[in-house]
């Protein structure tokens, strides 16, 4: 049997650097059955233990190995609304793949490419989902923000037999799907068939409604009927580093800078309207997921040179091995043990480089980690035109000051119980809301624990009048 999973085709770096078509290009019928048929099919199933949403992992497999691939979507999408989508950006590695039998010895089985394989199968088809939804209506649930956990608290309660609208403040549906994970990661038509199919379901999208401004969580639940609203507001308001020159032309939070070139198409300018100028030269601060798609954002804009700045080494980085492998296929270049201390502008008020210290590293801090130390004198000038910074974000507090007896902690985020309740009656939150930002899958599972909480209160609350 093959210790390691069948290769996964992709695009030349030399190409693809240049280029937002997708990095990875998918398995053939052929290369989906060899891969599934080095899943043993363990009775127990230890895999299915790291999947947040429960898919049967043995099972779909089992109908990939079978080529009855009509079969492995079907089963997969009992569990999983956006199967396309997690079967290109979900870390298998740290969820069902870690626990695969096939990994003690050599690589895991590519559950991850398989859930891919069997998504897309079915969109080439075109094949229709045939959901049989339940006559009644059980009741009627407002969810806020059309991202991984609203849509999937979305799917499941519309399956249920609920009537739901999704609110969302964009223009358009997905959350981070759409705004912030590039093209090359994740096509936006894969991630829109996929709402497409929720809307099959009956849920109701509205974009260009942004819940604390066209209306508040009371006047949802008190004066337009619904019996109880889900929060999935996600984590998109950028940390700065608070370091002199930030308000420089040229300085990006990697929110805005992603969400020009993703949701915006800055990447087709002057045929759209939003340009994002980057010059010769980039520094992305940070090294996390949202840092190496900026990074390989800005090569794909033209850059000719792009620097990943990191003040720890390359040991703690946070993001996937295979998105920095890729990053550095593609030409990045790492400077690591390396801080900005200042961002420095000429004299039009447009940024020309970054003043960096180099760094070491000392203990052990609260993370774990040990913690970077700055070496004394070792300043040094980076030049570039434009700097991202990719250093984590925190929660959008609109819909939480607007919330009166909603509990927050004191990073801002919504304080809810493992099912999803939060301090005031009738309304849940999940995902990166209530985790701080966190992963597509975890922001799915909390949306489906949420969708069957929401579904007893509802159920009680009926049954009680
Ligand atoms: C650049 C980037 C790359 C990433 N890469 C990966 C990856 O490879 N794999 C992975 O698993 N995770 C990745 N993540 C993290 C992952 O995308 C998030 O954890 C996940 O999207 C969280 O889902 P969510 O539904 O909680 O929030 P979001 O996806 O943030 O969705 C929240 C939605 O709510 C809307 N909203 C906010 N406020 C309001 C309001 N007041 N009214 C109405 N709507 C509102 C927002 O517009 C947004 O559409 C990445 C994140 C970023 C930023
Ligand atoms: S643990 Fe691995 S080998 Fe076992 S059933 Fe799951 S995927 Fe197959």
């Amino acid at each position: 049997m093959q210790q390691v999973k069948h290769k996964m085709p992709e695009q030349a770096a030399e190409e693809r650097r240049r280029n937002f078509n997708e990095v990875a290009l998918g398995y053939e019928a052929e290369t989906a059955r060899a891969e599934a048929a080095r899943c043993l099919q363990c009775k127990t199933a230890p895999c299915r233990q790291g999947c947040p949403v429960e898919v049967d992992i043995p099972k779909f497999i089992k109908h990939v190995k079978d080529g009855d691939f009509d079969a492995a979507i079907d089963e997969i999408k009992t569990k999983n609304n956006l199967p396309a989508v997690c079967g290109r950006v979900c870390p298998q590695e740290d969820q069902c793949e870690k626990f695969c039998i096939m990994g003690k010895k050599g690589e895991p089985v590519g559950i991850g490419r398989l859930e891919r394989f069997a998504a897309d199968c079915a969109m080439a088809k075109e094949r229709e989902e045939s959901a049989a939804l339940p006559a009644e209506v059980l009741g009627k649930v407002a969810v806020i923000g059309a991202g991984p956990a609203g849509l999937t608290t979305a799917g499941d309660l519309a399956r249920l037999g609920y009537k739901v609208t999704v609110f969302e403040a964009l223009h358009a549906p997905g959350g981070v799907l759409m705004y912030g994970i590039p093209e090359f990661r994740l096509p936006k038509a894969i991630v829109q068939r996929e709402i497409a199919a929720l809307r099959k379901l009956g849920v109701d999208i509205q974009v260009n409604a942004v819940i604390g401004k066209s209306y508040t969580i009371d006047e949802l639940l008190n004066e337009e009927g619904f019996d109880a609203v889900f929060i999935g507001t996600g984590a998109g308001l950028p940390h700065f580093m608070d370091i002199p020159g930030e308000n420089l032309n040229g300085v990006y939070s990697a929110n805005e800078f992603l969400t020009r070139v993703n949701l915006m198409k800055a990447y087709k300018f002057p045929q759209t309207g939003t340009p994002v100028r980057v010059g010769n030269r980039v520094a992305v601060i940070g090294a996390g997921n949202v840092a190496m798609d900026s990074a390989r954002t800005a090569l794909r804009l033209g850059a000719e040179k792009v620097y990943i700045v990191y003040r720890r080494s390359e040991d703690e980085m946070p993001a996937r091995h295979e998105e920095l492998e890729h990053a550095k296929e593609e030409g990045v270049e790492f400077r690591l043990l390396t801080a900005p201390v200042r961002v420095l502008g000429d004299d039009k008020g447009w940024v020309k480089g970054i003043e960096c210290i180099k760094m070491e590293l000392g203990e052990p801090d609260e993370s774990g980690r040990r913690k970077p130390v700055p070496v004394e004198g070792s300043n040094y000038v980076l030049e570039v035109e434009t700097v991202v910074m990719a250093i984590g974000q925190g929660p959008n507090p609109l819909v939480q000051d607007t919330t009166p007896g909603l509990a927050v902690n004191k990073r801002g985020n919504i304080v809810a119980d493992e099912a999803g309740a939060t301090s005031k009656a009738g309304v849940f939150a999940g995902g990166d809301i209530v985790t701080g930002a966190a992963t597509v899958i975890l922001a799915m599972g909390a949306g489906k624990k949420a969708a069957a909480k929401i579904h007893e209160y509802v159920q009680n609350k009926k049954a009680a009048r």
